[in-house]
């Protein structure tokens, strides 16, 4: 599919001998020893940044790590991710020491065409995300055209997002963004019935506007994981030691009302499984009726697995975002890898997954290229899908 009008893409764009700012999303993990443990975000950027090395442009990569909070903090240096890329691809990666100033105006000044560099983590500046003029401007001064690649944070306006975007003379989506826009868009327009939406993970109060905008276009809403618990105690049902919002309540109960005016089904566990703790290795299996006063509900249970892949497995469309369960602990990992595994068999239906822990569920259980699309953006995919406008997309019109 096109991209959406007014917004051009990378081969579009006039990127011979110029200098070409691609922000890119390297927010990647790090273990103690500051090793990259999951490259996924730097080996989807490979195709965009092969695309510009091959038509000679000179790159200048733009990206945040973690949360340094405006100041310099060396345990948040994109080094080891600069390193990890000059291996993936494998060419020389020259890392500038900061964000902007002289050093940064060198490192690029001095690219020859097809080269790269790296400004160091733009948060090192608190004018990364105040979207500080100066500091855009500062941004913008080392490039020529535009290109952003980073759809995990094109909900922020930031500086690198927005602010110095209409500065620069051309502008476009890079590869990943394009297939982004191009899958989570489909799930907007007129999609193949039945529509299911599967919604988990920790919390409803972080997913009721992702719920209330679904409600306008799905068949049927799935839940699980934490989230389902609240609703489970908001029909009045015992969750023992679960973890619950007791106070959304309400918000549940209003929810379930509204569905069942549209006529959506929203399907709700019927058995979990059980344990004393998160470290206990005894569990078992509950009725939702049945939750001991001293258990906590830690995954969905073998009857609502079943039931959930059959509703999966009549689907043609699916958008799932967080887990069924505890998914990081093997014991209570069985209904999200479930779920997963009802995704990657349908083979009619176009399946969407987004958000980080749910990304990363599909990735664990190896099914990720049986999935027409797993989106690498966390909170962007949800407001994408609510339909609002990313700042970073919107930056790129024109
Ligand atoms: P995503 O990142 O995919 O949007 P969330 O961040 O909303 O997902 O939720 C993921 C977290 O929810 C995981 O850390 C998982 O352990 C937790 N979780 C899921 N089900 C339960 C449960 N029944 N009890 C406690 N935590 C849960
Ligand atoms: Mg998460």
């Amino acid at each position: 599919m096109p991209l959406p009008k007014g917004i051009r893409a990378l081969d579009d764009l006039p990127v011979e001998g110029r200098r070409v700012f691609v922000r890119v999303d390297y927010n990647v993990p790090l273990d103690k020893a500051r090793n990259v443990t999951d490259d996924a975000r730097i080996r989807a950027t490979l195709p965009t940044l092969r695309n510009l090395i091959d038509r000679g442009a000179r790159i200048v990569l733009g990206s945040h790590l973690g949360r340094p909070d405006g100041q310099v903090k060396p345990e948040y240096s994109l080094e080891p991710v600069a390193a990890k890329l000059a291996e993936l691809l494998p060419v020389e990666i020259k890392l500038a020491d900061e964000p902007v100033g002289d050093g940064a105006r060198k490192v690029v000044s001095d690219l020859r065409d097809g080269q790269i560099a790296m400004l160091e983590n733009l948060r090192f500046s608190a004018g990364e995300e105040s979207n500080d003029k100066t500091f855009a401007a500062a941004l913008a001064s080392y490039c020529d055209v535009y290109v952003n690649d980073a759809f995990g944070t094109a909900h922020r306006a930031h500086a690198s997002t927005a602010g110095m975007v209409p500065m620069v003379a051309d502008r476009g989506a890079g590869l990943v963004m394009a297939k982004e826009i191009d899958f989570l868009s489909r799930l907007l327009g007129d999609v193949d019935k039945p529509y299911i939406a599967i919604l988990g993970g920790a919390k409803v109060s972080d997913k009721i506007e992702v719920l209330d905008a679904l409600l306008e276009r799905v068949s049927a809403i799935i839940v699980g994981g934490a989230m389902a618990n609240t609703f489970l105690q908001a029909q009045g049902k015992s969750l023992g030691k679960s973890k619950v919002e007791g106070d959304k309540a309400p918000i549940a109960r209003n929810f379930l009302r509204r569905a069942q005016e549209r006529n959506v089904a929203v399907h709700l566990p019927t058995d979990v499984v059980v344990a004393s703790g998160l470290d206990s290795d005894v569990t078992s299996i509950a009725s939702v009726d049945g939750i001991g006063s001293d258990m906590m509900a830690l995954d969905i249970g073998p009857a609502t697995i079943e039931a959930y892949r059959k509703v999966v497995g009549a689907a043609r469309t699916v958008f799932w975002n967080g887990p069924m369960g505890v998914f990081e602990k093997p014991r209570f990992a069985a209904g999200t890898v479930s779920v997963a595994q009802a995704l990657a068999e349908n083979r009619l239906a176009l399946t969407v997954v987004g958000g980080g822990d749910s990304a990363a569920a599909v990735a664990q259980a190896g099914l990720a290229d049986k999935i027409s699309h797993v989106s690498t953006g966390g909170g962007a995919s949800l407001e994408f899908v609510q339909g609002l406008a990313l700042p970073g997309i919107e930056a790129l019109r024109g």
